[in-house]
Order: structure tokens, then C-alpha cells, then sequence
């Protein structure tokens, strides 16, 4: 019996249909801006966001830190919620390469308010470093896939504008937010100065980011890529399977979301078991500490019985549902689950 595996919707395996594509993909050097299926894909990207151009990146964190890089002078300061992915899981490439420093703010449920970022800008002071980014993440996925609604985003974006700051939105999984918000990922990130987004993560695709904006933007983008050496040859075989996913896996992501509440309504009724949050798309984070168990051990009791999930803390687990995990192997693992606490 293969696992059920809960750790993460990066561990979708290409599809069938992904890897026909992948033999079948016309390629070129994508050094030289030749390869077709790139192309292809960077079109739709921009296309379907809306916006003047894309440009196909290895991984998220290559997109992040491309734009965190292209808005700041070393020096500066960018602000981000003290759970952000570019923060904790991201090295501190923000720091490395673009010299920049994260000015991080705590907050309740990980989706930054413009009222918290306000107070966290620096004055127009010369001895004080100047703000010159905000990071936003959405879906966030440390605060257990929490939405952030489109006003919130779009006043962030607004008050930014004014005070000449620049707005990223980490977007790894904003076609979760938008199934989640029943909005066009279009309109959702309609005011940001420029979006990640991930092709590798639920949308399914062996790898893959894209990071969109305005030509200009993308033009820059493009050599510094090829500096943090994510200049790629052939890479259409990539792409074709990034095309699948960008047209046809969005329209599914709505059945891991209520696979995710169904396994949250579930994990809520078991004995020492509490949701943390709200689960409103493909993420839940549960606190077990009431059973007794640490998350190491309960991880532990999970994989012996066929269930693969993490750890975020020694108290707190966290599941992931995606393409790969079905229906019933999602009620299967709550049998599992709820066998291991009941028993104690
Ligand atoms: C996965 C993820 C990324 C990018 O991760 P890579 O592994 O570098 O592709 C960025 N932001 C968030 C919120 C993510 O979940």
C-alpha cells in the first residue's frame, strides 16, 4: 500500500497527460529565448493574470527573491508578517542577495492589515533605513492556508502606492485563494507591482514557478535570473507540463479544499485534537498537545500506519490535501488518526 502522503502538495507526481506533453514538447534554448513552449507558457501566465509578461522561474523562492531584489536598493527595509514563507523558509536569500532587511510583524492569523504595516514604516528620517517593499502571502501557508479577502489586499496596495512603496504578493498557491474567494486570480492580484506564483504545488507540475508584471519588470527579471543561475536550455520540457497545469489543474482545486474541510470537521470532533484557525483551502494545522503525544511521535504512529504528515512545532501538525490524495484516502487517514488518539 503506497502512503497516504499529507506532508505537502509539492508531492504530486506529472500526470499522465503532463508527461505526454513532456516527451512531445517542441523546445529551444531558452537562453537565447527560443524555446516555444516557454514562450508558451509565459504568454498564458501573463494572459491569464492579466498583466504585460511572465517569466518562468525554477522555484518560488527564485521568483520571491528576482522581485524582492528588482523593488529594493540594498539597504532598505521590507516589511513581511513574521510567519511568511520569504522569511522562514527561504534561507535569508532577501538578506544575501538583495542586502535587504525584513522588518517582521507578528500577527494573529499571518494576513498583514495596512493598520500593522503602518505603524511599521519607517519615518523619512536619514539615519533611519526607508521601507521600500511589503511582502504579502496568499493563501498563507503558515497560518494554515488563511485567505486574505481581495479589499484587504487591495488597501494594503493602495496606501502602499501613496507612500511610494512597492507591494509582492507571494502567490505559491493565490489559485487556492482564488477558488477560495470565487475571484480570477486577475482581479485578485490586479494591484500588486508584481505576483510568484507556483506551478509545483497543488496546480501539480514536477517544477516550476512564474513570476508576473509589467514588460518592464520582466526585462529585469530575465539577467538576473541568469545571474542566481536559473538561466535554463531546454526547459520546454518543464514548461509543457507547467502549461497543463496553469490551464486545466485550477478548475480542481476546489475538491482538495473540501477534502481539507472535511478532514478539519473530523480532526475538531477527536479527543485532544484542536483546529487551529479557520481551514478555508487546502491547509490544516491542528494542535495535538492535548493527547499527550508530541508531533514527532504522532508523526511517527501516522507513517507506521501509512499515513505521511508533519510537524510545524512539538505541538502543532499539518496536512496538506492535493491531487494526489483522494476522497477516501483522506477518510482513511482520519480512521488512522482518530484510532491513534482514542486509543490513548
Ligand atoms: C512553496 C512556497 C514558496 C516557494 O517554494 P519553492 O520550494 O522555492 O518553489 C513560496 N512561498 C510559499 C508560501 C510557499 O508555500
Amino acid at each position: 500500500m503506497p502512503f497516504i502522503d499529507l506532508r505537502s502538495d509539492t508531492v504530486t507526481k506529472p500526470t499522465s497527460a503532463m508527461r505526454r506533453a513532456m516527451a512531445e514538447a517542441e523546445v529551444g534554448d531558452d537562453v537565447y529565448i527560443e524555446d516555444p513552449t516557454v514562450e508558451k507558457l509565459q504568454r498564458r501566465a501573463a494572459e491569464i493574470f492579466g498583466r504585460e509578461a511572465a517569466l518562468f522561474v525554477p522555484t518560488g523562492s527564485m521568483g520571491n527573491l528576482i522581485s524582492v531584489k528588482l523593488h529594493t536598493q540594498p539597504g532598505q527595509e521590507v516589511i513581511i508578517d513574521a510567519r511568511g514563507h520569504i522569511l522562514n523558509y527561504e534561507l535569508s536569500s532577501i538578506s544575501l542577495v538583495a542586502g535587504v532587511m525584513p522588518r517582521s510583524i507578528p500577527t494573529e492569523n499571518g494576513l498583514l492589515t495596512w493598520k500593522d504595516i503602518e505603524s511599521a514604516i519607517r519615518p523619512p528620517i536619514y539615519y533611519c533605513a526607508q521601507t521600500s517593499l511589503i511582502c504579502l502571502e496568499n493563501t498563507h501557508n503558515m497560518a494554515g492556508g488563511a485567505v486574505m479577502p481581495k479589499e484587504q489586499m487591495y488597501e494594503i496596495c493602495e496606501k502602499a502606492r501613496e507612500r511610494n512603496i512597492r507591494v509582492h504578493l507571494d502567490g505559491a498557491r493565490i489559485f487556492n485563494a482564488a477558488v477560495a474567494l470565487g475571484e480570477s486570480v486577475a482581479e485578485l492580484t490586479k494591484p500588486f507591482d508584481s505576483v510568484m506564483f507556483c506551478l509545483s504545488k497543488g496546480l501539480g507540475a514536477p517544477i516550476g514557478s512564474m513570476i508576473v508584471g509589467t514588460k518592464e519588470f520582466i526585462e529585469r527579471a530575465r539577467p538576473l535570473r541568469k545571474t542566481l543561475g536559473g538561466g535554463m536550455r531546454q526547459v520546454g520540457v518543464l514548461a509543457a507540463a507547467g502549461l497543463i497545469a496553469l490551464e486545466e489543474m485550477p478548475a480542481r482545486l476546489a475538491e482538495d479544499h473540501d477534502n481539507a474541510k472535511l478532514m478539519a470537521q473530523q480532526l475538531a470532533e477527536m479527543p485532544g485534537i484542536s483546529i487551529v484557525g479557520r481551514v478555508q483551502s487546502n491547509i490544516i494545522i491542528f494542535d495535538i498537545s492535548k493527547t499527550g503525544l508530541n508531533t514527532k511521535d504522532f508523526s511517527e504512529k501516522l507513517k507506521s500506519h501509512g499515513v505521511l504528515a508533519n510537524g510545524i512545532s512539538p505541538t502543532e501538525m499539518r496536512m496538506l490535501t492535493h491531487f494526489d490524495v483522494s476522497r477516501s484516502d483522506c477518510e482513511n487517514a482520519m480512521e488512522i488518526v482518530r484510532e491513534i488518539v482514542t486509543k490513548r
